[in-house]
């Protein structure tokens, strides 16, 4: 998927409404940078309310299935007594990996809405076009770069700070 262009086809969305769950989103991703996780925060909306809102645990948990979207799947589920969430929408600061991106199909979100894509190894549309597969049983809307700026500089300071530390550490042997 070109993120750089729009086609004429995309269904209207309210962009208000985006911007402030997403913000929700990045409220969570501070959460994660402020402990030293990868700052990926995540919050699943029903019906225009939020039902669910975790942030990346890989480390404190010692889980690499930790992301924040399966987090916040697993407690949307457990909100709705449901595993089928196809009223529901996903708000993620960075564009799903191939793992979160199969979760989200096998839910069936109507739509997933994200920052920061990530043309390397993302899910939906940035690599590979999980949520969108025909070969798949279900396919949800895409809307993308929400926010871009702020999910991106979140990430970008996190791993800058990282880079500097990997420094100093270098400097001090
Ligand atoms: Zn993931």
């Amino acid at each position: 998927m070109d993120f750089a262009t729009t086609p004429d086809s995309e269904p209207i969305i309210d962009l208000h409404s985006d911007a402030y769950f997403m913000g929700e989103a990045l409220r969570m991703a501070q959460r994660a940078y402020a402990a030293d996780e990868v700052p990926i925060g995540a919050v699943v909306t029903h019906k225009g309310r939020v039902i669910a809102r975790a942030f990346n645990q890989v480390e404190t948990l010692q889980d690499a299935t930790a992301h924040a979207e399966m987090l916040a799947i697993t407690q949307a589920e457990s909100v709705l007594g449901n595993w089928r969430l196809n009223e529901c929408e996903l708000y993620v600061t960075k564009e799903p990996c191939p793992m979160c991106a199969g979760a989200i199909v096998h839910v069936r979100f109507s739509r997933i809405i994200f920052g920061c894509p990530d043309p390397k190894g993302g899910g939906a549309g940035g690599h590979f076009n999980i949520v969108q597969s025909p070969n798949l049983n279900h396919q949800c809307e895409i809307t993308h770069s929400v926010r871009l700026e702020e999910c991106r500089g979140l990430l970008r300071s996190f791993f800058a700070e990282k880079r500097r530390a990997l420094v100093q550490d270098g400097d001090a042997k």
